[in-house]
C-alpha cells in the first residue's frame, strides 16, 4: 500500500527547502510512493494577480508582473546548481511562454481564464521537483496531474469524477508504482472530459493527495508543513498556540468547515471514507511526532480549538414589504449567492431578515448586491471578524472578545462562533 506525501509551497520555495524535499523522499523510496506538490512560496496569488491585471488590459504592468514571477522561477532554478539545469531552465521558459500566450487570449469566461492561468504555478513546481528527485537519482516517474483527476467544468472550484479518475489512476499511477517508481505529480489541478484544465479551489492539493490516496488504498497520507503539526489555532496570530496530537477525521472536518487553513475542507472525506490515516508532518522537524488524524474521536474535545477569520462582510437581506424571509425568498437569495460563487462562512435569520457573512471580495459583493437589490432591502457591513471556537470555554470567550463589538453570536453545544468588530 502506497504513501502519499504532499509538500506545499512554502517549502519548496528555495534551494535548501527543494534538497530536504528530496531526502525525505528518498528516505521513504524504497517502499510505493506518490509525491504531489504545490505551487511555489506565492506563486498562485502572483497568478491571480496576472489574470486580474491582464483583464484590465494593462500591458506594461502586467509584463511587470510576469518577470517577476519568470525571474523568480529562474533564479529559484539557478540556485539548485543542477547538472540538467539548461533542461529544466529551458522547459519552464516554454511553460512560460505558454503562459503569457494564455494570458493574451480572450476570454469569454472569466472562471475558465482563472484555471488556465492559475493552474501554471503547479506546472512550474512539479517540473523544479521532478528535476531534483531526477538527481537525486531517485527512480521517478512524472505524471500529469490533467490526465489523472478528471473533474467537472465548474472552474475554480471543479468536482471530481470519481469513476474516471479512478480508473485514470489506477492506470497510469498504479503501473508507475508495480515498476518500483515513485511517482509525482502535481496539486490542485485537473481537467475535465474535453482536456480544459480545472483548479478544485485554493489549497486544493491537499484534496488531491486525499483522492489519490482513497484511489490507490494508500496507507497513509503525509501533509508536509512548516508549522510542527496541526495547531489549535493559527500560530501567527496567537503566541500561545499548540500542537495538537491527534484529533479524530470529524473534528478536522469540522476545523477546516470553519476556516482553519490547515486542510482543505474536501481533504478529510474520501480518507475517512476508507480509513487512511492522515499525518500532519513538521518539514523541518521530520523526526518529530506528527498529528494523527483518524477516526478515534475520544481527544476531540481537550484542548480548545480557535479560528478567526479576518476581513468579513455581513450582508443582511429584508424583504420590502417586511413579509417573511421564508422558502422562496431564500432560494432567491442562495441563487444569487451560488452563482456569484459566494462562499457562506455563516447564515442566520430572524423573521423579516436574513444575515450572510462571507469573506470579503468586493467585486463579487458588488455583483450580489446589484443583483439582490431589485428584490430586497440590503445592509452591509465590512472589516469584520469571525471567531470559531470548537470545545469552548467562558474564559477563552472571554479573553478573546474583550473590548469587541458583537454584530451576531451562534452557539451550539461544541461550537460558539462571535462575528466581531471594533467598538
Ligand atoms: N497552489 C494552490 C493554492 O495556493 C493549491 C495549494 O497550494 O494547495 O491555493
Ligand atoms: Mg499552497
Amino acid at each position: 500500500m502506497p504513501r502519499i506525501f504532499k509538500f506545499g509551497g512554502a517549502l519548496l520555495k528555495d534551494a535548501e527547502g527543494l534538497k530536504k524535499m528530496a531526502s525525505l523522499v528518498n528516505e521513504f523510496q524504497c517502499e510505493p510512493l506518490v509525491v504531489v506538490v504545490s505551487a511555489i512560496g506565492k506563486t498562485t496569488n502572483a497568478l491571480e494577480e496576472l489574470q486580474r491585471i491582464a483583464a484590465t488590459k494593462d500591458e506594461k504592468l502586467l509584463q511587470q508582473k510576469y518577470f517577476e514571477l519568470k525571474h523568480k522561477h529562474m533564479e529559484l532554478i539557478q540556485s539548485l546548481e543542477l547538472e540538467k539545469e539548461d533542461d529544466l531552465l529551458l522547459k519552464i521558459g516554454e511553460e512560460f511562454r505558454n503562459l503569457w500566450d494564455d494570458l493574451n487570449l480572450e476570454y469569454t469566461d472569466r472562471y475558465e481564464a482563472y484555471d488556465r492561468i492559475v493552474c501554471f504555478g503547479e506546472k512550474f513546481s512539479a517540473q523544479i521537483t521532478y528535476a531534483v528527485l531526477l538527481e537525486s537519482s531517485i527512480p521517478i516517474k512524472f505524471i500529469d496531474a490533467t490526465k489523472i483527476i478528471v473533474t467537472d467544468n465548474r472552474h475554480t472550484q471543479a468536482s471530481v469524477n470519481w469513476p474516471m479518475t479512478e480508473k485514470t489512476i489506477q492506470a497510469r499511477v498504479s503501473e508507475a508504482l508495480n515498476n518500483h517508481q515513485t511517482v509525482i505529480t502535481q496539486g490542485f489541478i485537473g481537467a475535465c472530459e474535453n482536456g480544459n484544465t480545472t483548479t478544485l479551489g485554493r489549497e486544493g492539493s491537499d484534496f488531491t493527495a486525499a483522492i489519490l490516496a482513497y484511489v490507490l488504498e494508500a496507507e497513509e497520507v503525509c501533509i508536509w508543513k512548516d508549522v510542527p503539526g496541526l495547531m489549535n489555532c493559527d500560530p501567527r496570530q496567537f503566541t500561545d498556540a499548540v500542537k495538537l496530537p491527534h484529533v479524530s477525521y470529524n473534528e478536522a472536518i469540522e476545523l477546516a468547515f470553519y476556516g482553519a487553513s490547515v486542510i482543505h475542507p474536501r481533504t478529510i472525506q474520501p480518507l475517512k471514507k476508507k480509513g487512511i490515516l492522515l499525518k500532519v508532518c513538521s518539514f523541518y522537524e521530520p523526526s518529530s511526532e506528527p498529528t494523527f488524524i483518524n477516526s478515534d474521536e475520544s481527544d476531540d474535545s481537550s484542548i480548545p480549538k480557535i479560528i478567526v477569520k479576518k476581513e468579513q462582510t455581513l450582508l443582511s437581506i429584508s424583504s420590502r414589504d417586511l413579509s417573511f424571509m421564508a422558502e422562496e425568498k431564500l432560494t432567491k437569495v442562495f441563487e444569487v449567492l451560488s452563482r456569484n460563487r459566494i462562499h457562506i462562512n455563516l447564515m442566520q435569520n430572524s423573521a423579516v431578515s436574513f444575515s450572510v457573512i462571507f469573506d470579503a471580495q468586493v467585486q463579487k459583493r458588488n455583483q450580489v448586491i446589484e443583483e439582490l437589490k431589485e428584490h430586497f432591502v440590503l445592509k452591509y457591513n465590512t472589516g469584520l471578524e469571525l471567531l470559531t471556537i470548537r470545545h469552548y470555554n467562558d474564559e477563552v470567550i472571554e479573553k478573546l472578545s474583550e473590548g469587541k463589538r458583537i454584530f451576531l453570536t451562534q452557539k451550539t453545544r461544541s461550537t460558539i462562533q462571535l462575528l466581531m468588530g471594533s467598538e
